[in-house]
């Protein structure tokens, strides 16, 4: 069975094609600048990268050249279309309607732009990739996969926030979390690479990308994750604040002569490791500068400590924990970062191998033998969540 996974923002379209009867990467690419110009770059395994820049006025243009691209007898992966059995999309806010996966139906769809005031950014665009999927693909099932489904199993004490409950009663106000798909796959991966049911385990996952959060997992399930109605909440990220005093927006709005909008564009946008360092979002550009720019590593610090806040934040919400898992861009390839964490971490039976953690994107545990805690290091893979849980919906 062919699954055709698609993550759609609202300028871009990410994609990969997976044969999920072994569960191999047939092909992958991204569509950018959708409705500006339009670039497609597009890898079939095996081949070469192919790059083009091609008119999409919508996202409906650039499936018909990805599915024209997935067919072509040069650059291609498979001889038609009809091939493509179904097709998993990302969906980011799944409000409190959705506990799981699901099929894409009218009422589903209804659902989903519901949740768009939860997350105005997102889930337009992730329509907007289903109905282009629907237009060009009649009759092939899609299936939504919700980066916040993984984190309804959290108790109230861990989602309600402590203002008054009509806020939650009447609005939804209540954390949620994001990145499900992604802490849901490394946790289950950490348990197979511990040897030991899921069920038996309590994890701190921690997804440090360009957006970061860390998720308690406790028995295979989320009891709590850092971010919250947004993506906002929680650790310090490539460009957003996360965690501080609400009363600061206020103050900024008088201060800086600005709304209420133009101070959430700052902590989402302007803030993190490039609103505190001056100088980059990325991590390798941070690693590059810290030994002669202060903020720099003032930035890496800051971001190291609340992660390792969180995690010991976690330890006590679940009274003891076997391992602590890095995934992502950061959490797979910075090994300062990792080494940085775990520092604070001794008290927990954290006691890392340096030789171990110098290794960058491989799965791998990096704990000495005797340590009681363990650091494991698991590569992610969203798409992978995807396709799966689309081949089960449809069983
Ligand atoms: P992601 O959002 O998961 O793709 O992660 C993106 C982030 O990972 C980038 O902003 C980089 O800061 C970081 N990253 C990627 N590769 C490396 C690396 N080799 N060393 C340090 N950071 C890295």
């Amino acid at each position: 069975m062919y699954v055709l996974v698609i993550n759609a923002g609202s300028s871009s379209l990410k994609y990969q094609l997976l044969d999920m009867s072994n569960e191999n990467l047939l092909a992958k690419g991204l569509c950018e600048r959708i409705g500006i110009d339009g670039r497609l770059v597009h890898e079939t395994t095996g081949k070469p990268k192919h790059t083009v820049d091609t008119a999409m006025p919508d996202h409906g243009a650039a499936i018909a050249i990805v599915l024209d691209t997935l067919v072509d007898a040069e650059l291609g992966a498979i001889g038609s279309k009809d091939e493509i059995k179904a097709v998993g999309h990302r969906v980011v806010h799944g409000g409190e309607t959705f506990t799981n996966s699901a099929l894409i139906t009218d009422e589903v769809f209804a659902a989903i732009d519901k949740n768009s005031e939860l997350a105005p950014l997102h889930n337009p665009a992730n329509l907007t990739g289903i109905k282009a999927c629907q237009q060009n693909m009649p009759g092939v099932p899609n299936v939504a996969v919700f980066d916040t489904a993984f984190h309804q199993t959290m108790p109230a004490k861990a989602y309600l926030y402590p203002i008054p409950y009509e806020m939650y009663d009447k609005h939804k106000i209540r954390k949620y979390g994001f990145h499900g798909t992604s802490h849901k796959f490394v946790s289950a991966r950490a348990a197979e690479m511990l040897g030991k049911p899921a069920k038996d385990l309590k994890i701190v996952t921690c997804h440090l990308g360009n957006g970061a959060s860390v998720c308690a997992v406790d028995g295979g399930i989320s009891v709590d994750t850092s971010m919250g109605l947004t993506p906002l909440e929680g650790l310090a990220m490539g460009t957003r604040s996360g965690d501080l005093d609400p009363a600061v927006i206020p103050f900024i709005m008088e201060k800086e002569n600005l709304t209420a909008q133009q101070v959430l564009d700052m902590f989402n946008k302007k803030s993190g490791m490039l609103g505190l360092s001056g100088v980059s979002s990325d991590f390798r550009d941070l690693a590059d500068a810290m030994d002669t720019n202060p903020r720099a590593k003032d930035a890496l610090d800051i971001f190291a400590y609340r992660v390792a806040g969180y995690i010991g934040r976690y330890a006590a919400g679940m009274n003891g924990i076997d391992a602590v898992v890095f995934t992502a861009g950061i959490g797979e390839n910075d090994t300062y970062i990792r080494e940085k964490v775990c520092e604070y971490l001794t008290w927990l039976g954290v006691d890392i191998d340096l030789e171990k953690n110098s290794k960058r994107g491989q799965a791998l545990d990096v704990s000495k033998p005797s340590a009681k805690t363990r650091v494991l290091v698991v590569p992610t893979n969203e798409e992978l969540v995807i396709a799966r849980d689309t081949k089960s919906i449809l069983g």
